[in-house]
């Protein structure tokens, strides 16, 4: 009896320790190699307890020409360029992903992401401020109302790192205070209440994960409370540029608000560093359904084995792919699209070459607010009397019965 009981004594304790182990892995942050070299070079005594703090991490955001000289060592034409900008889009580097602009294979593609070109004070041909037409489409400051069921809330005007191909480039990095702020939000909640059909909110921004726990609370639990709101979303980039921000105590107050999805902004497998996979874990561990977005950018990601590599390595952080966007028409951001079919052919390259789930939608959002549209390879050949003809992703071609409807079945419907 005694033996057995000792038994059981170990295996709970065991189980317990186990489970103290998991959890002790979970709440120490880690900090990748290539980050801590980055961090000792530039910000010599700063421990790991500060480096962690997602707070610090935007407040040492790398922002003048001389940070960016300083640490990533920028060309002429790149210092200008950041020197011109604060005009519209505002510049700014998190010190964490500061750290993958340096050392990395991928450094380069990485860097085009967040540090300004040249190019990008040209306008092209096409171009404009708000290509859907998002201003057109909202009711009250802070919503866009485009589709049947479900609205874009927006949040916050703020990012911790600015991408240089951002679609709300027109009102990104604005300095407002927070009463504002609440007076916009309670304006926007106001509006989702009255509106009984709206079952989907989206909340964005800006970064909404750049909000405090009770601000972010604030705005979750007013929406949570609306009976015909059935689904929450919120679209952020944190978990790739400031993983930091997803801490234990902003996972506890999140899960409180399910059903809640989280759509993740990222461009690059580069991306995904311990740092990025714990702060994903973190979150699909609170039950949270991830969903990834991604840009189809020239020089970062336009050809299939990146897309390929990235798509399978957010599968593998529990980010099931989502959407795979053309990039918009937002001015000074020509040098970054690619053509159409260049990202048709990257869903070739996918679709029956790895698993379904690591397959995004691809879409055009299209300007003035016709709204996001699929767009695939062509796989359908055409008819041949009462077969349809395909090529598979193998080029190979089949063929499926199909038969016209005869002239008789015509007759008896009628
Ligand atoms: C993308 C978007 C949504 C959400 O679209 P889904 O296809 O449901 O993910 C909602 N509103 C606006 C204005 C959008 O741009």
């Amino acid at each position: 009896m005694a033996r057995v009981s000792d038994a059981r004594g170990t295996i709970e304790s065991d189980a317990r320790a186990a489970r103290r182990k998991a959890m002790v892995k979970v709440e120490v942050p880690v900090i990748n190699k290539t980050a801590r070299a980055f961090r000792d070079a530039h910000f010599p005594g700063v421990d790991d307890a500060t480096w962690n703090d997602w707070r610090w991490q935007v407040r040492n955001r790398l922002s003048t020409v001389e940070d960016f000289r300083r640490m990533l060592g920028v060309n002429a034409l790149e210092a200008e360029a950041i020197a011109m900008q604060g005009l519209r889009l505002p510049v700014a580097v998190t010190p964490y992903y500061a750290s993958l602009l340096t050392g990395l294979d991928c450094s380069e593609a990485l860097r085009r992401c967040v540090i300004p070109a040249a190019a990008e004070l040209d306008r092209s041909y096409g171009e404009c401020g708000d290509p859907l037409a998002e201003d057109h489409d909202s009711p009250v400051p802070g919503i866009v109302h485009r589709y049947p069921d479900r609205v874009l809330f927006i949040a916050t005007d703020i990012c911790s790192t600015y991408c240089r191909y951002c679609t709300r480039s027109r009102l990104v990095g604005r300095k407002e205070t927070r009463a504002l702020r609440t007076r916009v939000w309670d304006q926007a909640i106001d509006y989702v209440r009255r509106t009984p059909q709206v079952r989907d909110v989206l909340v964005s921004g800006g970064d909404p994960f750049l909000l405090p726990d009770s601000a972010l609370e604030y705005i979750l639990s007013r929406l949570r409370a609306i009976p015909h709101v059935e689904m929450l979303r919120l679209g952020t980039k944190t978990p790739m540029v400031l993983p930091q921000r997803i801490t234990p105590a902003l996972v506890r107050m999140l899960k409180r608000y399910h059903p809640l999805f989280v759509s993740i902004h990222c461009t690059h497998p580069g991306e995904l560093t311990p740092e990025a996979g714990q702060a994903c874990a973190r979150l699909a561990d609170a039950g949270i359904p991830l969903g990834s977005q991604t840009v189809l950018l020239s020089g970062v990601n336009d050809n299939t084995e990146t897309m390929l590599a990235l798509m399978r390595g957010l599968l593998k952080n529990r980010v099931r792919p989502y959407y795979l966007y053309q990039c918009d028409q937002v001015e000074g951001t020509a040098h970054f699209r690619t053509p159409l079919s260049r990202g048709i052919e990257i869903m070739r390259g996918l679709r029956g070459f790895t698993s379904g789930y690591a397959i995004p939608h691809f879409v055009v959002d299209l300007p003035g607010g016709g709204g996001k549209t699929p767009v695939l390879p062509e796989y359908f050949q055409g008819r041949d009397g009462d077969e349809l003809i395909f090529k598979n992703y193998e080029g190979r071609e089949f063929r499926t019965l199909d038969p016209l409807p005869s002239a008789d079945t015509d007759a008896d419907r009628r």
